[in-house]
């Protein structure tokens, strides 16, 4: 493009993060992307790799084998997974962004120890598990049952559309110990997977994009978990917990979606300045010339308010409202700029082999999970 702009919090380190990334990325994950697309998983070995190279748990402190960074570092990474053209579809915001968060916040000690160095290895794969097939945006409606023993509960319930579910090793669990507590009923559970008797895993269900994500129906059938490992070590305060780390996943998934707006400019740009039609580029035609005027503005306008964010994030003053600004305004955007430069490809654009078509299919989703588009409205509107 023609500016030159270099976000605020960039630094020498982050930059020597970027380039290993993007080589590592390039040499380990490019070449399989179409295989992990046809399974619709990420193989296990690709995040032991990513974890060896130091791109798992990016933000989490070193003394718990993370890489000790903030959420610049988690940034750049998900900006060089989206230069890489795997974008959404490995599952590391939730793993490294989320869910070694919950684990690092709201754990014991032990509890750190023993889980986030196997998370930083890849060895252990997380998931977080929210939404039920009747509870999706009204979360407190959940029905996910906890039922107290002596040493300590027994879960029954079923979740869905969980991100990893397939490959997860750790899960964290919503589920409440009285049902008809609504938001302060709720609790968040540790469950690892591994000879886990009563937890089963559904279909790998099928979507419209994000193919190489694995996303889990759970079903879990009194299945037990020590007291230990309710989040935080007592009951109810599970709600309270998950609107204190939505900010940052709502961030993530902001910060996905300008690194996909960016992409997508970037490589329509040299598109229409390629293919030529009645005999002469693309990019001569006022209607092509303007569109992509419009979609470079916006880019940049994305990118000055991500960056806004992000330096909050790392300040650690990023409200609530501001996040689901982000989140809302820039899928959307996102979404909008993969249809209008999809267009640009003409039939091109269609293609699976063409990059910007699973950038359109993938783009979808974002409106809709972490907290869809219209909840994030609601949540601003309360506030004005
Ligand atoms: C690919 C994928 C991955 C996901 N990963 C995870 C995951 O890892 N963990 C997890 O827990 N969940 C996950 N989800 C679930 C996701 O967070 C939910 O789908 C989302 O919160 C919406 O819930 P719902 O599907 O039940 O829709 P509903 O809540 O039924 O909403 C349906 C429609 O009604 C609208 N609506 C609902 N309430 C209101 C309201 N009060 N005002 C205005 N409009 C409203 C919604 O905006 C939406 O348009 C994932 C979903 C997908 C598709």
């Amino acid at each position: 493009m023609t500016f030159q702009y270099i976000s605020p919090w960039m630094n020498e380190e982050l930059n020597i993060l970027r380039l290993s990334a993007r080589k590592f990325l390039q040499k380990e994950f490019t070449p399989y992307l179409e295989s992990w697309i046809e399974q619709k998983y990420v193989d296990k070995a690709a995040w032991l790799k990513a974890g060896s190279a130091g791109l798992l748990c990016a933000s989490i402190p070193d003394q718990y084998g993370g890489g000790g960074g903030t959420i610049a570092h988690e940034t750049v990474i998900l900006e060089e997974l989206e230069g890489c053209g795997v974008g959404v579809n490995f599952g590391n915001t939730i793993h490294s962004g989320i869910v070694a968060h919950y684990i690092l916040a709201y754990g014991s000690e032990d509890q750190r120890q023993r889980w986030l160095p196997q998370m930083a290895s890849g060895e252990l794969i997380g998931a977080l598990a929210m939404t039920e097939p009747g509870a999706g945006s009204d979360l407190q409606n959940i029905r996910m049952r906890a039922a107290r023993n002596e040493s300590g509960y027994l879960l029954n319930g079923q979740k869905t559309f969980i991100t990893n579910g397939h490959m997860a090793g750790i899960i964290v669990v919503a589920a409440k110990v009285n049902l008809d507590a609504g938001a302060k009923g709720i609790s968040l559970f540790v469950v690892e997977t591994e000879n886990c008797d009563g937890f089963r895993r559904g279909r790998n269900l099928r979507k419209i994009g994000m193919h190489a994500s694995d996303t889990a129906e759970l079903f879990f059938d009194n299945v037990y978990v020590p007291a230990d490992n309710i989040l935080g070590g007592k009951e109810g305060v599970g709600f309270s917990q998950m609107m204190a780390q939505l900010p940052i996943e709502r961030l993530l998934i902001a910060i996905s979606a300008v690194a996909a707006i960016e992409r997508a400019v970037e490589i329509t740009r040299e598109y229409v300045k390629e293919r030529e039609a009645f005999g002469k580029r693309l990019l001569d035609f006022q209607n092509t010339g303007f569109k992509l005027a419009e979609r470079a503005t916006e880019a940049t306008i994305a990118r000055v308010f991500i960056d806004y964010c992000i330096e909050r994030a790392i300040a650690g003053d990023l409200d609530a409202v501001t996040a689901s600004m982000a989140k809302w305004w820039l899928t959307d955007k996102q979404s909008e700029t993969a249809d209008v430069c999809l267009q640009m490809f003409g039939g091109y654009g269609y293609m699976e082999e063409y990059p910007i078509s699973q950038m359109y299919v993938d783009s979808r989703v974002q409106r809709i999970y972490g907290g869809t588009n219209e909840i994030m409205k609601m949540l601003i509107a309360r506030h004005l």
